[in-house]
């Protein structure tokens, strides 16, 4: 019988993960990304129709590992960028929170600012929020979108008192300087919603999905990110003092 009820278009799961976000969590991967960062590891999930999945049976999938998630943990919607299919999102969160299941929102902040949007970082229990770089200029050279949207999301958080944690892929030759970590702390400072600032390493494990989808690799030839480098940055990131842990 066909019914009017919403669907999202997924693109996969991952069952108990433990990266994005706090505890044992559940990862939902949505369609479509407005952003095409050169250094995408999931240029599988830009555009397509994945599994087209209901609020109830993306509901009954998740709620099966709630004996797993504890305390802390929960699902994590992600992609892709989840916050394309916002309204989705939003109803998804009201289900999650009446089974007493966290959702976190793992964002790229690509998406402007709607009604939907609104209701579905309102809904989240921390939003997971990508500071790709500092001003809109290199925003538009390395992610073909502008950084307007990811500021307004995290002015968004602020406002409403929603956590944030924050994450920079550090790529070399292109965001791996101490003044490059300065820019982005400049932008972090202030903030009382961001919880934690994590840097991320740049590595080559997406390349082969270039090869296989036909779509040209803008980062060929460049090297996964030095481990060592990307822990003196850490370490010059934390010397700033800018996460507020209270
Ligand atoms: S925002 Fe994420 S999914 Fe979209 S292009 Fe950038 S890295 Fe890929």
């Amino acid at each position: 019988m066909a019914t009017n009820r919403p669907t999202a278009n997924i693109h996969s799961f991952e069952s108990l993960a433990t990266l994005d976000g706090a505890g044992v969590r559940y990862g939902i991967f949505f369609v479509g990304c407005p952003f095409r960062c050169v250094y995408c590891h999931n240029p599988d999930t830009w555009t397509g129709e994945g599994q087209r999945f209901t609020v109830d049976e993306l509901a009954k999938k998740v709620v099966r590992y709630k004996p797993y998630f504890g305390k802390d943990g929960g699902v994590t919607l992600s992609g892709g960028e989840v916050l394309v299919q916002s309204a989705f999102v939003a109803a998804f969160e009201k289900r999650m929170k009446k089974e007493g299941i966290g959702v976190v929102l793992d964002t790229s902040g690509s998406v402007t600012l709607t009604k939907d949007v609104k209701a579905a970082i309102d809904g989240a229990e921390t939003v997971i929020l990508d500071l790709k770089f500092w001003d809109d200029e290199h925003y538009r050279k390395y992610c073909g979108g502008g950084i307007s949207t990811v500021l307004d999301t995290l002015e968004y958080c602020e406002q409403k008192n929603v956590p944030v944690w924050i994450r920079t892929v550090i790529v070399p030759g292109i965001n791996d300087k101490e003044e490059c970590i300065d820019k982005y702390a400049d932008i972090v400072r202030g903030h009382k919603c961001v919880k934690r600032y994590q840097l991320l390493a740049f590595h080559t494990m997406g390349f082969s999905k270039y090869e296989k989808l036909g779509i040209k690799n803008p980062l060929e030839g460049t090297p996964a990110m030095d481990r060592k480098r990307l822990d003196q940055l850490t370490s010059y990131l934390e010397s700033k003092e800018i996460v507020n842990n209270d």
